[in-house]
């Protein structure tokens, strides 16, 4: 049975997330030939609606209000709580960033739906949508399915393929004002830790330091690296708690979890919380002295050796290319 899919648009300093793009390819695959709405808090562009129809979106929704233009807990939740209220779908979908996890359990709770959260598949047989979601700090996978009521997930990033952009595709706009009252947190200023670094949760490919890098200035190599392959730089949270480099680069359970086509980790151990954040990376690169690391367990290529040696003959290579 064909079925009306809500997503929510994110974007960042006015560019889409592609978060956006791989929500809108899952909820085409729940719509089943019915309607996916995208829901845009704020403002959207006319290249942007297009862009959001080339993935699969029928109607791109404007819920507009002034303080909606940057995020607040209170603001997207009185909003996007609305939203559903009015459209009514048989669908929702957010996306399992830092904010969509912010959000989306308060409207679920207002709502009275439950939340199934941080789903990394979605499977539709006949008229059922099952979501695949990793458990136990991502050693084993639960598939769930909503069995009354609206469905409501969060998607993690980079794990759902995106679908071949339609160009042929349009969106109609509509807009509505929404009610938002005692927004209790107001962002007025946003300052950025790391400067020009490319976002680790979108990044295709990813060079990160554990406590093997010995100190801050251990991380040089590593940076280095990154920007040959034009990667981001992320780290264990004993490189973070060294102070060797900022918490916003944190990889693992407490911190961001990422799926980057190619993932070095460079003097990391492997533990467990550490591979809870990076083991769904669709390739893995280990680089440790010691070979019995258990990092290695997990990587599609170990080279074992010390990273002050290796890291730099990489990225010798890696230049000629
Ligand atoms: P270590 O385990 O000390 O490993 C360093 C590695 O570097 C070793 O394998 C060593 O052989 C290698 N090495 C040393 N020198 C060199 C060299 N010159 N060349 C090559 N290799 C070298 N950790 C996270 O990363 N992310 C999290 O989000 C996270 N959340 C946590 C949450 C909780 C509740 C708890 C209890 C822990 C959490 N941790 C997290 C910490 C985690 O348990 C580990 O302590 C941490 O991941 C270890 O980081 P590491 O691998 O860099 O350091």
């Amino acid at each position: 049975m064909s079925k009306h899919v809500v997503v929510v648009v994110e974007s960042r300093e006015g560019t889409l997330r592609n978060v956006s793009f791989e929500v809108l390819t899952a909820a085409q695959k729940i719509a089943s030939g019915g309607n996916v709405t995208a829901v845009v808090f704020g403002a959207v562009t006319e290249e942007q609606v297009q862009q959001l129809a080339q993935y699969g979106a029928d109607t791109v929704h404007v819920a507009q209000h002034a303080d909606l233009q940057t995020y607040s807990t209170d603001g997207y939740t009185q909003a996007f709580t609305q939203v559903v209220e009015t459209i009514k779908p048989d669908a929702v979908l957010i996306g399992h960033t830092a904010i969509g996890r912010d959000y989306a359990p308060r409207v679920a709770a207002r709502l009275g739906l439950g939340l199934i959260s941080d789903c990394t598949g979605v499977t539709v047989e006949g008229d059922e949508v099952i979501f695949t979601r990793p458990i136990y700090a991502g050693k084993l996978f639960q598939t769930k399915k909503v069995t009354s009521g609206t469905i409501f997930a969060t998607i993690r990033p980079n794990n759902i393929e995106l679908a071949e952009p339609d160009t042929s595709r349009t969106a109609q706009v509509t807009e509505t004002a929404v009610d938002v009252t005692n927004i209790r947190t107001v962002i007025q200023n946003i300052v950025r830790k790391t400067t020009g670094t490319i976002d680790l949760t979108e990044a295709k490919i990813i060079v990160s330091g554990g406590r093997g890098v010995k100190s801050a200035d251990g991380f040089a190599p590593i940076k280095e690296l990154a920007d040959v392959l034009g990667a981001a730089v992320g780290a264990s949270r004993a490189a973070c708690d060294a102070g060797y480099c900022d918490y916003s680069m944190q990889v693992g359970q407490t911190g961001k979890v990422v799926t980057p086509d190619l993932y070095i980790a460079c003097g990391i151990s492997g533990a467990v919380q550490h591979l809870a954040g990076m083991s769904n990376s669709k390739i893995i690169i280990a680089i440790n002295k010691d070979p019995d690391a258990p990092i290695f367990k997990v990587a599609d290529y170990g080279i074992v050796g010390d990273l002050f040696e290796v890291v730099p003959l990489l990225t010798e290579e890696f230049k000629k290319v």
